[in-house]
């Protein structure tokens, strides 16, 4: 298929996140330089709304990982957290953050003039629902800085989230509570609670209202730019800016799909990714597709931060349901429903799979699932070796012939 040069349509919205992203770094900072407020490190998919109701200022260490792989910076950090005895083989946002924090320097000091560091944490909160490599993260670093290290264990593997599951999960999440009185110095304040679910749940609604804007044919997202647009989803859920940022995201979406204005122009084939994105190669990617007037629209990962099962009024047991719903706690039995769902909902041509080698957690393509989901829905796959943040575990070269060979196969299917 001839290659043309297709600019990837650019999100205007983009400034007011970058603003809030900044502030959002920058408050942190001031606190871990001041101490004015307590700062809790949390996992992407963690309690953070319960730290954000007892008055912490939460950091995300999978956050900063992917900052360390969209800069490029990951591999070069990552042979010193191996030097420490953490296998390559391993997550590689681990690897890349423990590395970046052993030799001193962190992607945040480029983006935000005046930050040096991460903010040095209070307390370490972990849940274990998306991998066992958090804990063992958290770990590290509870250690180095000898600091508690609190955490809730949750089941895996699970086809159907019954009572007896998240019942024991919410019971795990009121045993935070004390402990952490403790380090903030605050009682808990369970009308904060529930205003900051309530915000949680609003930004969540939000979210999957813009992801679900790629269900328009054509689309007027890609998954790359959700990728991107995702960061407040992620660091700023339970917050007022959050929900502001999605509303104004949401408007611009709206307006192009009144429009019929496509993120990629042309749009001739819609895909869905599977697994993690490959952070140091975003743009590449985006443009591998969109010069093939193909939108890759839609994916499991950017829908990870949907929490449609909050509930102010019932906020742990809400919270333990929607955190243990999550795609990545399940069974392969319940993947291929939720991914059927999503090649109906989107109308998708294909399915590209990252099989991430230091992310088993995040490649569902490794038992079988491709094959099944083909034969039972006739939509083809691609597997796309390589990994989220160790670059030297991608070919582009195999990635572009490979990609081109499956969009033929597509066209021929036409
Ligand atoms: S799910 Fe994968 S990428 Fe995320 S922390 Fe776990 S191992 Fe790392």
């Amino acid at each position: 298929m001839a290659e043309e040069k297709k600019p990837v349509l650019k999100i205007q919205a983009a400034g007011q996140m970058k603003k809030y992203m900044a502030d959002y770094f920058y408050e942190l900072n001031d606190a871990a330089k001041t101490h004015n407020r307590k700062i809790a490190w949390c996992t992407s998919v963690g309690p953070a709304e319960i730290l954000r109701a007892m008055g912490f200022l939460v950091h995300f260490p999978e956050n900063h990982g992917a900052m360390l792989g969209a800069t490029r910076m990951a591999t070069d950090m990552i042979p010193e957290a191996n030097a420490r005895g953490y296998s390559p083989d391993i997550c590689s946002y681990l690897t890349a953050d423990v590395g970046a924090y052993l030799k001193g320097v962190t992607p945040l000091a480029k983006a935000y003039p005046g930050i040096d560091s991460v903010p040095k944490p209070d307390v370490l909160v972990y849940n274990t629902n998306q991998c066992r490599d958090v804990q063992d993260w958290f770990a590290w670093y509870a250690d180095e800085f000898k600091v508690p290290l609190l955490g809730i264990q949750t089941h895996r593997g699970v086809t159907d989230v019954t009572d007896a599951h998240y019942l024991s999960i919410a019971r795990q999440m009121e045993a935070l509570i004390p402990p952490l009185e403790e380090i903030s110095g605050k009682k808990f304040d369970m009308a904060e609670l529930k205003r900051v679910l309530s915000l949680s749940r609003e930004c969540s609604g939000l979210w999957k209202k813009v992801l679900d804007t790629a269900a328009t044919v054509p689309s007027p997202l890609t998954f790359f730019d959700g990728t991107i647009h995702m960061g407040p989803a992620v660091v700023l859920r339970g917050t007022q800016v959050a929900v502001d940022y999605y509303k104004t995201l949401l408007a611009e979406l709206e307006e192009r799909i009144k429009n019929r204005v496509a993120a990629v122009e042309g749009e001739r084939f819609r895909l869905y990714w599977e697994g993690m994105p490959v952070w140091g190669r975003l743009r590449d990617h985006a443009e591998l597709f969109s010069k093939r007037k193909t939108n890759v629209l839609a994916s499991t990962y950017c829908n990870s931060w949907i929490f449609s099962d909050f509930d102010p009024d019932d906020p742990f047991v809400s919270m333990a349901r929607a955190y243990t719903k999550l795609f990545i706690v399940r069974s392969d039995e319940a993947k291929e429903e939720y991914i059927k769902n999503m090649i109906r909902f989107f109308k998708v041509d294909g399915i590209i799979y990252h099989d991430a080698k230091t992310c088993p957690n995040n490649s569902n393509c490794r038992y079988g699932m491709p094959q099944r989901l083909e034969k039972e829905t006739g939509i083809p796959s691609l597997t796309i070796n390589g990994d989220l943040n160790d670059l030297r575990l991608i070919s582009d070269e195999q990635t572009k012939t490979n990609v081109e060979a499956f969009l033929e196969q597509l066209e021929e299917k036409r």
